[in-house]
Parts: structure tokens; C-alpha cells; sequence
């Protein structure tokens, strides 16, 4: 895979493709907001960015880039975590961002479905649904600004994955600009077909290396009316495991957010967040927020205040507190969303985005906790997030009394070690956030040769030039 230098006459042909407006180059436009991503952990260079205004167009853009052998790095909202949306430093690459293709093209209420550009904010597409009280129920922190393109591209996840599944579970059918520039039509909106292989999972998760997507049917869903939110403190990590079985028996499957806290997490946000209050008198290692919900009012309390008895009969929670207004929700919600934030006030941290069947999330996180501390004594292990998916954001921060670089030049030494234990109980390195740059190495160590051959089989054959966002993934 050889790329080229675009030469001033390919990036006069690209800009012409993009049509008016469409391209932005260095001198008279500001190109920083789509080379560098927004921690600033990765900055690149392009020589223009395009931004096409339809599929005939990019299409266009594509088969020039296809013909002449140049690097295409597609954009999205630009909040992907594991540098997938920036171009290299080498100034070959150029960024093609979908920004300018954001019409909602069609909703279809009995169907379920709507049918968006790629473009398209999480934000702009949920706001749709709820105009026509149905539910998207795709949900992260940065819904405002991630486009469909870039959530499908990564498979994005977030806190009501339990319930409805992963971007991969929402999508019907795609459409996309293949490397040969060809525009596939898969915009299905059918539950069902079963007529070879699947194509828009194929795309999902594909970080841009595949193709382009410019379009999506997304699935839709019953808008909830009533929804019930408890704080609860835990006996253990193992009652955290237990509570989400029996809260999901008892509902019959109606939870749709089940999250973990530690006490030394939560810790962080009191001392961090003015406004932040503990909810419980009980102190406890663990605590869970988790969220019900159904369409009609009246029963779900009974069935979460009845569980929750049964589960401080047993033993397994020591206290528990129930939202009773909404703003009693959001501020136990804010305990949860402020974890991030207050940790980066505590200094540096290492951060691991993992998985493991939520069966093994206790001894996951018993073994990662004493191999870190064995291996480094006073960091602080933070661990938080999707326990009901089964995925851990096991964040680390450092001693107190160390110095952030020395801490985190050891970052790579606290990767191997928990993803070693993650291995062990056959789980994921990357659960959420993709592999992009940040773990393109890595997955060379935890996927299986096989695997990793059938992988590289795929992008060699839809783009044997290399031109689709080249260097990432595999
Ligand atoms: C505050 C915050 C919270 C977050 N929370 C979560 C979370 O809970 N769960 C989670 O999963 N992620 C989370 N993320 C990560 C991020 O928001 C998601 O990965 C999101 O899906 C990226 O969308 P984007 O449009 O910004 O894509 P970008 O960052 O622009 O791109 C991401 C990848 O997709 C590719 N891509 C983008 N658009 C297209 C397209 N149209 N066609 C083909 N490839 C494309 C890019 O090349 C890149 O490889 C969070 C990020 C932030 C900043």
C-alpha cells in the first residue's frame, strides 16, 4: 500500500468534487478545529478539508482519491477518544468531514425507523424521534456534537446499552461511499433479511476504514413514561451482579442503565462538585445507579421498592434512596457524569476502556485492583461505569505525592497489566471507544492471528490502495 503526495492538480480536482464551499485550505480558512482532537492528545496536518455537500459528491471526491492514490481521513463530530478522526503529520492525508450532509431525510413512526445523513448530530436525531414521541436511545456525553457517521463508525456505546444495545443493535441499513467510489445503497428499513452477508455491520465499527457513510436507517422505539432511579449502596461487587439479575427478573428486563461507583470515585465528585451530596448515610467500597423504565405509570415503583426490600433483607445493599422528582434524578445522575471530570482534578490518570462477561466484573476487578496497587503501591484505581454491559472504565489515578510524568510514563507498564487480567477472563481491550491509533498495536497482541488475517482480507479487498483512513485499525 503505496500513498501519494496529492500534487496542486489532484487537490485542485478534490476541491472542485467538494463543490462550492466545500473545500477549506490552509491561508484563508482555519483548518485547526478538524487536525487536532479536542484533549489535544492528536494533532495531525492535511492540505485541505472537504466537506461535500451529497453521496454524488463524495463519491466523486473518492474515485479521485482511488485514482490517485490519496489517504482519506473521514470526520465526524471530532470527539472520538483513540485519534481515528485525525490525519497523520505527514501532510498527505486529507479530511473529509460530514459535517455539511445533516438533513433528517425521512421518519417513519409504525415502521420505527428514521433515516438520517451521516452528518446528523446524536443530539439532532434523538430530538427527531421525541417530535414524534418515539425514542432514540443512543445516549453519550458527547451527544451534541457526535454525528451518526462517527457513532456508527465506532460502535459508541454509552448508559443505555443494558436495554437497547450498541450502535451495531440500532442500525437497519447504511449507505456509503465505497474505496472505489461506488455509492452503495443499503438505506433498509427491514427487521428482517437474510440475504448474505451483512454489510452495515460490517461498517459499524469500521472506524472509516471501509468506506464512508453518508446515510443510515436507525431503529426507533416506544417513548418511556415512567422511569424510576435509585442510588444504592452495595455489600460487595458481587451483590452488584446479583441486584441487576434480580432487578431484571422482577421487571422483566426493564433496566436500562445499571451502573457502578466506587466509594473513593464518589469521593472524588464531593470534594470536586459544590453542589454534589452524598445520598446515603451508609458508607460503602460500591454503589450502583440504576435506572427502570416502561410506557405506562403506576407499577415499576412497587417492583423496584419490592426488589430493593428483598435485596437489604439479604444483605446484598445496605441502603438505597429513590429519585422522587426530577431533579432528584439528575443529581444522582450528576454523581455518575461528574466521575470523569473529577478525576482529572485529582492529577494524572490511566485510563482502560475494558470488558468482560458481567459474571466476571468481581474478580476483574479484584485482580486488576491488587496486581496495579502490587505493581505500583498508592495509586488509586477509580473503576466505573457499564457493570450491566459488563464494561469497566478502570481508570487509575496517580499517588498524590508522584509526579504526573512520572506516573504516566508507566502508562504502558498498567496497560499490560490489566489487560493481561482482562485477557484471562476472555475480555475485550476496547469496549467502547474503538482502536483508531491509540490501540492499533495492542490488538495485534490480544486478537488471534486467524482473526487478524480475516480482518486484513477484508480492507485488502474493498481497498487494496490503502486510501481509507489509512494507518488506523488494522
Ligand atoms: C465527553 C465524551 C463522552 C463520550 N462518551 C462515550 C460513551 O459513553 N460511549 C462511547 O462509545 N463513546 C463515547 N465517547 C467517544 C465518542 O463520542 C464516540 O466515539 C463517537 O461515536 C464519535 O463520533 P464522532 O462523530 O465525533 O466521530 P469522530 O470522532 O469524528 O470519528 C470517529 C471515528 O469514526 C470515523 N468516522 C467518522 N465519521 C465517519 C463516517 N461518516 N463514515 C466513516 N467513518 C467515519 C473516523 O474516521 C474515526 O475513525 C465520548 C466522547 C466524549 C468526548
Amino acid at each position: 500500500m503505496t500513498l501519494s503526495t496529492p500534487t496542486p492538480e489532484t487537490l485542485r480536482k478534490l476541491a472542485e468534487a467538494a463543490g462550492p464551499g466545500g473545500a477549506l485550505v490552509h491561508g484563508s480558512d482555519d483548518l485547526s478545529r478538524y487536525l487536532v482532537e479536542w484533549r489535544g492528545l492528536y494533532e495531525g496536518t492535511s492540505p485541505m478539508v472537504l466537506r461535500p455537500l451529497d453521496a454524488a459528491s463524495l463519491a466523486q471526491i473518492v474515485r479521485i482519491a482511488n485514482e490517485t492514490g490519496t489517504g482519506l481521513v473521514p470526520q465526524g463530530g471530532n470527539t472520538g477518544l483513540v485519534g481515528g478522526q485525525i490525519p497523520d503529520v505527514s501532510g498527505t492525508q486529507v479530511v473529509v468531514s460530514l459535517e455539511r450532509m445533516n438533513a433528517v431525510r425521512a421518519i417513519d413512526p409504525l415502521n420505527n425507523t428514521i433515516t438520517v445523513d451521516a452528518g446528523c448530530t446524536l443530539q439532532a436525531v434523538q430530538d427527531a424521534a421525541t417530535a414524534e414521541d418515539r425514542l432514540f436511545p443512543l445516549s453519550l456525553a458527547s451527544e451534541g456534537s457526535c454525528q451518526i457517521g462517527g457513532v456508527l463508525s465506532t460502535n459508541a456505546g454509552g448508559t443505555a446499552v443494558l436495554r437497547y444495545g450498541s450502535m451495531r443493535d440500532l442500525v437497519l441499513g447504511i449507505e456509503a461511499v465505497l474505496p472505489n467510489g461506488e455509492i452503495w445503497n443499503g438505506l433498509s428499513g427491514l427487521r428482517k433479511d437474510n440475504t448474505g452477508y451483512d454489510l452495515t455491520s460490517l461498517l459499524s465499527g469500521a472506524e472509516g476504514t471501509l468506506g464512508i457513510i453518508t446515510g443510515a436507517v436507525l431503529k426507533l422505539f416506544p417513548s418511556p413514561k415512567a422511569t424510576e432511579t435509585t442510588f444504592a449502596a452495595l455489600r460487595d461487587t458481587e451483590a452488584a451482579v446479583d441486584l441487576l439479575a434480580q432487578l431484571q427478573d422482577a421487571s422483566g428486563g426493564l433496566v436500562t442503565t445499571f451502573e457502578i461507583i466506587s466509594r473513593r470515585g464518589l469521593e472524588f465528585v464531593l470534594r470536586h462538585f459544590e453542589d454534589a451530596t452524598d445520598p446515603l448515610e451508609a458508607v460503602s467500597d460500591w454503589y450502583v445507579l440504576a435506572e427502570l423504565s416502561t410506557g405506562t405509570k403506576g407499577w415499576l415503583r412497587d417492583v423496584l421498592e419490592t426488589c430493593l426490600g428483598q435485596a437489604m433483607e439479604s444483605g446484598l445493599v445496605t441502603d438505597a434512596v429513590l429519585a422522587e422528582s426530577g431533579s432528584q434524578r439528575e443529581a444522582l445522575w450528576s454523581l455518575r457524569e461528574n466521575m470523569s471530570a473529577a478525576q482529572k482534578l485529582e492529577g494524572a490518570s490511566i485510563k482502560h476502556d475494558v470488558s468482560v462477561p458481567v459474571s466476571s466484573v468481581p474478580t476483574f476487578l479484584e485482580d486488576a485492583t491488587s496486581a496495579v496497587i502490587g505493581a505500583m503501591p498508592g495509586v488509586r484505581p477509580v473503576p466505573f461505569g457499564h457493570i450491566g454491559d459488563g464494561n469497566i472504565h478502570f481508570n487509575l489515578s496517580q499517588p498524590p505525592e508522584m509526579e504526573p510524568q512520572v506516573f504516566l510514563d508507566r502508562w504502558q507498564e498498567m496497560n499490560d497489566i490489566v489487560h493481561g487480567v482482562v485477557a484471562s477472563l476472555d475480555g475485550s481491550i476496547s469496549a467502547e471507544h474503538g482502536i483508531g491509533v491509540l490501540k492499533r498495536e495492542e490488538l495485534t497482541r490480544y486478537k488471534s492471528r486467524v482473526e487478524l488475517d480475516a480482518m486484513r482480507a477484508i480492507k485488502q479487498s474493498l481497498d487494496p490502495k490503502g486510501i481509507m483512513n489509512p494507518g488506523k485499525l488494522v
